[in-house]
């Protein structure tokens, strides 16, 4: 059975998990500083806030942003549900817009025309790794003056060409960027998330609010040599990461380059292996974006049937999903009407084939002629 993805963890970070156990210092300790310095170095980013995961750290950013009843947050639908519940989590309201023609990112040009009075900010999501426009989104907000928030969740190791020079996603240029390290993203903790922002103010309220809104972290409470009584200053969350997770991030760290290399390679060959198929549309990525291949998602011909497709890989041992879901398809958002088209379309037509490190080309071999005669009969 070929998967659909793979995380790839070794000696080295069981050997790191190891120690941050013997340490004595399992919950948001120093391997979670050291994690969020390797990371934030990482990014580029002058500060990284390591949280329990980014649905936790989405949250985290719209609270950060007094966001609440009353405000309006566009964000698409066609994302993890995640990306909008966090809205909902803070009483806003989302306002769904509609994905670019030829790729699964948000339309920048529709998110102007639903730009309103109320709202408050942007949740522009860079789906599957591959980058989204940043830079008409970021011009936007600006002109606008509503904040703009990367859902990078799929994003570790993807790159954007910002001003005529490469850089990582999540310096950020929006005002936060929020990591997932899920084991279905490129980079895992098991369970874990980032968040990145360049305003210090933003970062001293993600550490509020990550931690019941306490003034002094427990870490400093404990090296103390005096006595030190904390305060609670905000109603706050327990969103912590452990030192297990912050251990296996800095191991996965380090990977990070060579699985993206890796993924950027099968891809390619992908491409290559996939060319000839009629009616089948690859994944396109733009001049200014080098994603990181989080999945690999190729539109089927009009005449296939996306179910049958997947059973047909499925019944030779090739594991395969639907297209990313639309959340304005699902109970909690349906009642809201939206009409999204590319969207859906997008979730009908599409499929994920399997991608992940250590994939053999036999295997992915395997899986393009699985597709070539799936497709055929
Ligand atoms: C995975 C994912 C999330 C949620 O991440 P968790 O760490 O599992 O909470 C949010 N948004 C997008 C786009 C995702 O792919």
């Amino acid at each position: 059975m070929i998967p659909i993805a793979l995380p790839l963890l070794g000696a080295q970070e069981a050997e790191a998990a190891r120690a941050a156990v013997l340490s004595g210092w399992v919950s948001q300790g120093p391997e979670v500083a050291a994690f969020e310095r390797d990371f934030s170095a990482l990014v580029g980013a002058p500060h990284a806030c390591a949280v329990s995961n980014c649905t936790a750290a989405l949250h985290m950013a719209l609270k950060a942003l007094d966001i609440g009843p009353g405000d309006e947050v566009i964000a698409p639908s066609h994302s993890f549900i995640a990306t909008v519940n966090c809205i909902r989590y803070c009483g806003a309201k989302p306002v769904f817009v509609d994905i670019e023609p030829d790729g699964y990112n948000i339309d920048p040009a529709r998110v102007g025309e639903a730009i309103t009075p109320r709202t408050r900010a942007i949740i522009a999501v860079h789906q599957m790794g591959m980058p989204c426009d940043l830079a008409a989104l970021a011009e936007l907000s600006r002109r606008h003056g509503i904040a703009l928030v990367e859902d990078a969740a799929c994003a570790a190791g993807s790159q954007i060409r910002f001003d005529g020079t490469w850089e990582p996603i999540g310096r950020p240029r929006g005002d936060i960027a929020c990591f997932s390290f899920h084991p279905r993203k490129v980079i895992t903790t098991g369970e874990g998330g980032m968040l990145t922002t360049r305003d210090p103010a933003l970062d001293e309220k993600f550490r509020l609010l990550r931690q019941h809104g306490m003034s002094v972290p427990d870490t400093v409470r404990h090296g103390a040599k005096q006595v030190i009584i904390e305060d609670y200053l905000i109603v706050g969350y327990n969103y912590r990461m452990t030192d297990i997770q912050a251990a296996i991030g800095r191991g996965q760290l380090a990977r990070l380059p060579e699985l993206v290399a890796r993924r950027r390679a099968l891809a390619a060959r992908y491409g290559k292996l996939l060319a000839d198929l009629d009616g089948l549309h690859l994944p396109r990525e733009p001049d200014w974006a080098r994603s990181n291949w989080q999945s690999f998602c190729v539109r089927l011909p009009d005449r296939a049937d996306q179910r049958d497709i997947m059973q047909k890989l499925l019944d030779r041992g090739v594991a395969s999903r639907r297209g990313i879901m639309c959340a304005h398809r699902e109970a909690p958002y349906a009642q809201d009407g939206a009409r999204l088209p590319l969207s859906e379309r997008a979730q009908d037509r599409a499929i994920l084939l399997p991608l992940y490190a250590q994939m053999s080309e036999s295997d992915q071999d395997r899986v393009a002629e699985a597709l070539m005669d799936a497709l055929r009969s």
